[in-house]
């Protein structure tokens, strides 16, 4: 992946967030105080402005994008997101470009600090039950040799799919484990924005070919 196509995954997940930006503040009404999209939309409009900086290298523009978010999305979701970024900006190349495996790895530094941070497991209806699953996918696509367009175009799919599912889950982490049996019967939100990431990471990465 190259500085340009990084950017190009902010500039669309900005896109798309700010498309959604009602719908998550939707879900997050049902099981939360009704600003996940506003928050997230505010925190992308500032992180696209550290992508249109001239050209610093991968860990720069991540490391700056990390400081927009941490700077503008607030509650839990700015931390996670913020703090994630800075584990990523840490694991991937200065250069301007990286291997496959390196964006891997660095992606792996990530979904580590959310688990860190949150201590959310798989099924405990949080932003984990998207990335926990697409970082195996995606390690083992790139093992295998698998090139990183096709494995994000897989995820996408499964990541809209694994959001959807926490819909019949019980929240057990964040302020919707307060609501018990009753947080069930919603998509979490940041599960859902989550998806939306590995779609823009998908979007991006098939202008490469085309
Ligand atoms: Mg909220």
């Amino acid at each position: 992946m190259d500085e340009a196509e990084f950017c190009r995954l902010w500039h669309l997940f900005q896109e798309v967030i700010d498309g959604n930006k009602e719908y998550l503040n939707s879900l997050d009404a049902a099981i939360g105080d009704a600003d996940h999209g506003t928050n997230m939309a505010r925190g992308m409009e500032k992180a696209v402005a550290a992508c249109d900086q001239p050209e610093g290298g991968l860990r720069v523009t991540a490391k700056a994008i990390a400081m927009a978010m941490l700077s503008t999305v607030g509650g839990a979701s700015g931390a996670l997101w913020g703090s994630g970024l800075l584990k990523f900006a840490a694991a991937i190349p200065e250069a301007v470009a990286c291997s496959d495996r390196e964006f891997a790895g660095a992606v792996d530094a990530f979904v580590s600090s959310i688990r860190d941070r949150g201590k959310a497991n798989l099924g405990d209806k949080t932003m984990v039950d998207v990335f926990l699953p697409a970082r195996d996918r995606l390690i083992a696509g790139v093992e295998a040799g698998e090139a990183l367009p096709a494995i994000a175009e897989v995820l996408a799919e499964a990541t809209a799919a694994w959001a959807l599912e926490t819909k019949d889950l019980i929240a057990l982490k964040g302020r919707a484990a307060y609501l018990g049996e009753r947080s069930r019967g919603h998509v979490d939100p940041g599960a859902f924005s989550s998806s939306l990431w590995f779609l823009s990471l998908s979007r991006a990465l098939a202008e490469r070919s085309g």
